[in-house]
């Protein structure tokens, strides 16, 4: 076992990312557990989610801040924005 250094933080942290399961999250189409993957390209500050079993995808724009998680979240919000609306436009 080596000793940890300062250049072996940022390391760790995003393996525990990948631990607690924060790129890989549920699909909130097809309800898959685990299928959906968050994307960050900060060249472009954009983020990108996709879920593999049905393939539905979500993009958003980021700031040099944003976590996977923060993609999922914009996606399930905006989700339950679109059922909203369409529950309106039923009752209405
Ligand atoms: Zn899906």
């Amino acid at each position: 076992m080596r000793l940890s250094g300062f250049d072996e933080r940022s390391t760790i942290r995003s393996a525990a990312a990948f631990a607690e399961g924060e790129t890989e999250l549920d699909c909130p189409f097809c309800n898959h557990g685990s299928s959906v993957e968050c994307r960050i390209d900060m060249k472009n500050l954009i983020g990108e989610a996709t879920c593999r079993i049905c393939q539905e995808n979500f993009s958003t724009t980021i700031t040099a801040l944003s976590e996977p998680i923060d993609i999922y979240s914009e996606w399930i919000d905006e989700c339950e924005r679109v059922n909203n609306l369409e529950d309106e436009a039923t009752e209405a």
